[in-house]
Formats: C-alpha cells, structure tokens, sequence
C-alpha cells in the first residue's frame, strides 16, 4: 500500500519569497504516478535522462553561452531519477547576468531552453519595460518527484523529469521585485510585463501555466516541455 506524504511550504522571507515543495514518498515500493491497473509495473516513479553525447553537446553549448551552471550529472529524490542534469545557477545576457536564485538542477536540454528564453526574452523584456535590468529570477521548485498537481495517484509532474521550472518573481537591478502573484496596488507596468514574459513563453515550452490558470498556479509561473501528445505541437498556453 502506497503512503505519500507532501508537505508544502510557502515562506515568504524578508528579502525572498521561496515556494518550496517537499514531497516524501514512504514505503517499500512506493509509487507516485499510478496509472491505470498496471500501476504495480511502474513502482519507479520517473526516470529521464539524456545520452552522453547529448549531454556532452548540451554543457558545451551552455558553457559557450556563458552560463554558470554545475554538472552533478544524475540526480535523483525519492524514486526519480534524471541523468543529464545541471545546477543552474546564472544565465549571461547582453544586458548582465541573471541569477537563478537556489541553482536548481534540471535536465540539461530544458536548461538550455530555459536559459535561451532568459536571454533572448525575458532580460531584454524586462529592460524594455521595466527599464531595469533583470538581475535574478527567483524560481520556485524544478526538479521534484511529485505527481501532477500533487495529487497522489496522478501522472508524475514534468517535475519529476526535470523538464519543468516555477518561477515566483523577477528581481531587477535596482533590488525591485516583481512577484508574479500581483496586487491591486501594483504598478500597471509590472503587469504588463509579467503578461509579456508569459505569451513569449509560450514560444519555448510546451505548457505555460500562471494565475488565472487555475488555484495550483495562483503565485507562480509554471513552465515546462513535457509533451502532450505524439507531436511538440500541441501546447497549453493559459
Ligand atoms: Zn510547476
């Protein structure tokens, strides 16, 4: 029998908003992503990974672009497991380095798709309206082994494969931060921006969820590149 403990932790800090998602699997056996009658089968929650020569391709391509970033190589956490990672811990652009704040570790390619939107999109948008630079993003959980929506008995999330990231706030140059959850009393510019880093999202993964998306989403952007069918075409955009 299957006994799953999550615990969710929403710690709002003096100078750090931190989402942070802790999940436990306990048991022998334990399984996160149950589907189906054979579930028994698929005892090992996720596994994902990437070959060596495309992981090798991957960190050169990174390093050329002058990301920071570790190579732990494998990790894993309670029954998933990604070999292919990477610790994200700074992306260069032309304007300045944005920090990723935790350095959290994801698949290598989804590093790479993560850092091409931060510097082609997210750095320059945020100068344009904002006009600060965009020193740090400050991102909730990527990898995690937790199922979808955390609800036990679900698919696992695109989390457990280290396809996924949540992003709670953008901090500029000036130490200002845009939380992605917004109040009425925030400047209407935030807004905008905040509506523009989404829809430009939506070019470079596969599922973009955010406020309004639904009650799971209402504090931060989700993204990841899971796919939702046979083909990279179809996309939640919401
Ligand atoms: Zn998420």
């Amino acid at each position: 029998m299957m006994r799953r403990r999550c615990l969710r932790e929403t710690a709002a800090r003096a100078a750090l908003i931190s989402i942070s998602i802790l999940c436990q699997a306990s048991g022998a056996g334990s399984v996160l992503g149950q589907v189906g009658p054979s579930a028994k089968d698929k005892a090992l929650v996720s596994v994902n990974g990437m070959s060596d020569a495309d992981y090798g391709e991957c960190v050169s391509d990174l390093a050329s672009k002058k990301a920071v970033f570790e190579q732990p190589r494998a990790v894993s956490e309670a029954g998933c497991q990604i070999s292919g990672a990477i610790k994200l811990a700074t992306v260069a652009t032309s304007f300045g380095d944005v920090v990723i704040s935790g350095k959290p570790a994801m698949l290598c390619s989804f590093g790479r798709q993560f850092s091409a939107w931060v510097r082609e999109v997210a750095a320059p948008l945020t100068l344009a309206y904002a006009g600060q630079k965009l020193a740090e993003i400050e991102a909730g959980q990527s990898f995690a082994c937790r199922a979808r929506y955390d609800k036990p008995g679900s698919v696992p999330s695109e989390h457990a494969k280290g396809d996924a990231i949540d992003i709670a706030s953008f901090v500029l140059a000036n130490k200002r931060r845009i939380n992605v959850k917004q109040q009425a009393s925030d400047n209407p510019g935030e807004r905008d921006l905040l509506h523009a880093l989404r829809m430009t999202a939506c070019g470079y993964f596969t599922t973009v969820l955010g406020p309004g998306s639904d009650p799971a989403h209402e504090s931060h952007f989700h993204f990841d590149t899971g796919l939702h069918g046979a083909t990279p075409n179809y996309r939640i955009c919401e």
